[in-house]
């Protein structure tokens, strides 16, 4: 056993991304400059929205995005369990109570008849998640929240560049949000950001991300002045000139890593096909997936704790997406979640597990991910 151990996800930078951020060390502006409304603006162009905000990481932009639509304490925000905790803390930041939905079985996306049955009068926001890359029924989920004054964020930290017959992600909800994490799709260390079509709610995320100052230094320093406001309490969310030249320059490779990422979903279906006891989870019709993971869910749901460690031993860097977030102690302790809310999700996390996805996986290595598979599952089973 001498190959190299496989990451599940990873970055991929190259010379153009090392001389863009070269560039920006060389120049005036570090932080606050040029660099973040010319990656805002690519952004916006990526993701089809008006307006793009860069800000510190994926979790700040879920803050602002509750920030902007005034969640606060009363409110309810209703996410998926099936998520990384950041959907759900989002609102205990601002004061309110996340409300848990379950998921369809098929394609392990928010279930909009189980965010129908959860809403109340308190019902402030819904933040989908566009799990693994694909995104969720937005269409069917304004249907649900017809009539109320509840607004729509997708957490889209798996899904840039996925779109729903046409329409690209970053548009499908009132507001959207991305991580730039090195596993997401592309990176800047750390980094996020908000998109909308939304003005004011843009004006209002700057400002959030900025103290709750209305202007930041360059602006000062162009109109000559040293006096501000702060209008509101904000943090410092932003994201660095160094930061968002990287992100410029990855996005430039996007479309070509998105290509990548569908030609490996295809070769792993192909080959999970002949694997006895796996899955793969179902795409809707009409969505262009991202594929940020590529999830399969096994039959047997004793086996996956085995499964895993197997794949580890053989180099393979499986990992799960996730423990139901209302699992997790924190939420037990301070809002009183249990097992039983959500069926459906806690009846598939445990056969649950991510393989490696990321443009730079070979086939030859999709190949022996999906050998590992079969044998660890073989070597579970009776005879
Ligand atoms: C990565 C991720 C986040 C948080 O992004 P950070 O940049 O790590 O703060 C939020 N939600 C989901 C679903 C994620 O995968």
């Amino acid at each position: 056993m001498t190959s190299a151990p496989l990451p599940y996800g990873r970055q991929s930078i190259d010379d153009d991304d090392v001389a863009a951020v070269v560039e920006v060390l060389r120049s005036d502006w570090l932080t606050t400059g040029p660099a973040v409304p010319a990656f805002e603006q690519a952004l916006a162009r990526t993701t089809g929205a008006k307006e793009a905000v860069a800000v510190s990481n994926g979790t700040a932009a879920l803050h602002a995005a509750m920030h902007v639509l005034d969640v606060g304490p009363g409110d309810e925000v209703i996410t998926p369990t099936l998520t990384f905790a950041a959907s759900a803390n989002c609102a205990v930041y601002q004061g309110a109570r996340p409300v848990f939905a379950d998921v369809d079985p098929a394609t392990l996306l928010l279930d909009p008849a189980s965010v129908a049955r959860l809403l109340t009068p308190r019902t402030k926001a819904v933040v989908a998640v566009d799990y693994a890359g694909q995104p969720c029924d937005y269409e069917a989920l304004r249907r649900v929240l017809a009539g109320r004054d509840v607004a729509l964020v997708a957490d889209a930290a798996h899904a840039l560049g996925a779109s729903d017959r046409g329409v690209p992600v970053g548009r499908l909800a009132d507001l959207s949000t991305f991580s730039f994490h090195p596993v997401k799709h592309i990176t800047t260390a750390e980094g996020g950001a908000l998109v909308t079509d939304d003005p004011e709610l843009a004006r209002r995320a700057r400002v959030f991300r900025n103290h709750g100052i209305t202007t930041d230094h360059r602006q000062r320093e162009s109109a000559g002045t040293w006096t501000y406001d702060m209008v509101t309490l904000g943090y410092n969310y932003r994201l660095s000139d160094l930061q968002c030249a990287l992100g410029r320059s990855q996005l430039n490779k996007l479309p070509g890593w998105l290509t990548r990422r569908r030609a490996l979903a295809r070769l792993y279906d192909e080959r999970l096909r002949e694997v006895a006891g796996v899955r793969p989870l179902v795409t809707r019709a009409g969505v262009e997936h991202a594929y940020h993971l590529y999830v399969v869910r096994l039959d047997d749901p004793t086996a996956r704790d085995a499964v895993m460690t197997a794949l580890r031993e053989r180099g393979i860097g499986v990992n799960l997406h996730y423990r139901p977030v209302h699992l997790h102690p924190y939420y037990r302790e301070r809002f009183a979640t249990r097992e039983g809310q959500c069926p459906v999700a806690e009846a598939a996390w445990t056969r649950l597990i991510s393989l490696p996805m990321f443009p730079g996986l070979t086939d030859e290595a999709v190949a022996r991910v999906v050998d590992s598979l079969r044998a660890a599952l073989g070597a579970g089973a009776p005879g």
